[in-house]
């Protein structure tokens, strides 16, 4: 009932049928990380089910959502779970799945055991699969990366995070971290690393990178200070060095988090991320929202406005290419 009077007051507020921004009011979700592929926009985000008043994050499994539109959304359950990962002890955290060659590979972060190969810590997986749906195995039965890997930061979890991108030559690269930003090369079996990892600070960086390209212009998305803004970078390499360029989006409502996630669907670019402020939601209980991302004619990004009607739906001409 709580739900349904929920909505019906943002309907209520902004005078629409339905509100489409969170993507789900029947489980909270976390971190998103969009996906397109053949006339569909997928959603791999995280699940939060800490109770009401838990202090601490309780992420079992990944969940995977999808829509044509951007208006409706349908639900496909969870796909992936720490049990898939025989190395993981616990903690569903930020993950990123891509699709290369007709594979699907969904990197993880996640509390490593501790075992021959780490001493614990946060570690990334990467499970690999023949759709975006799955089923997923652990493509290598072990971490891509433990803590040990880093040194450059002290903490055990400075190695959350993963968001890869595969540039127009076909190199792949693999962003992540909390604390300090790093990246790799990967090679084109998307389950080796290719060279060494380089460790840097963007300006006010805090975690969660995401790789966006547009123009020939590389832009460096993450989470910023905390509370969590989202801040950017740009460069002409996506090896860098980076200009910092500002702030995309303030703390969100009712969470010390978010999360970027960015992606051109059908001519627009859409921006994810997570708020706190589904009834009894909050940082450990959130809900991944969408917007419309704009651009200035200079290339920068315009500030991103919370809205609870979402994107516009895309119209029933342009779904079917
Ligand atoms: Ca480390």
């Amino acid at each position: 009932m709580k739900k349904i009077v929920f909505s019906l007051m943002l309907c209520g507020l902004f005078g629409v049928a339905k509100s489409a921004n969170p993507i789900a009011t029947d489980v909270f979700t976390a971190d998103p990380a969009p996906l397109v592929y053949k006339n569909r926009l997928y959603a791999f985000v995280g699940h939060d089910t800490a109770h009401v008043g838990a202090n601490t994050y309780q992420m079992p499994d990944w969940l995977v959502y999808s829509t044509k539109d951007m208006a409706t959304w349908t639900s496909h359950g969870p796909r992936l779970a720490v049990t898939d990962f025989k190395w993981a002890a616990k903690a569903a955290n930020a993950a990123h799945c891509i699709e290369r060659n007709g594979k699907f590979y969904w990197y993880i972060s996640i509390i490593h055991r501790s075992d021959a190969n780490s001493k614990g810590g946060v570690g990334i997986g990467v499970a690999v699969a023949d759709n975006p749906l799955g089923p997923y195995k652990d493509a290598l039965g072990k971490a891509l990366i433990t803590n040990e890997m880093t040194t450059d930061q002290t903490h055990s979890w400075d190695d959350l995070d993963p968001a890869v991108f595969i540039d127009d030559n076909n190199q792949a690269y693999m962003f992540w971290g909390n604390g300090s930003c790093k990246w790799v090369k990967l090679k084109s079996n998307m389950i080796e690393l290719d060279g060494p990892i380089t460790a840097f600070k963007p300006k006010n960086f805090t975690e969660a990178p995401w790789i966006y390209k547009r123009k020939g212009l590389y832009y460096l998305i993450y989470a910023a200070n905390f509370p969590e803004t989202i801040e950017y970078c740009t460069s002409t390499s996506i090896e860098g060095p980076w200009t910092y360029r500002g702030v995309i989006q303030d703390p969100t409502p009712n969470s010390t988090t978010t999360h970027p996630g960015v992606v051109d669907f059908k001519g627009k670019t859409y921006f994810f991320y997570h708020h706190g402020a589904l009834p009894t939601g909050g940082s450990y209980r959130r809900a991944v929202c969408v917007e419309t991302l704009n651009f200035n004619a200079d290339g920068s990004i315009q500030k991103v406005v919370l809205t609870q009607t979402g994107p516009k739906r895309i119209k029933k001409k342009f779904l079917l290419f």
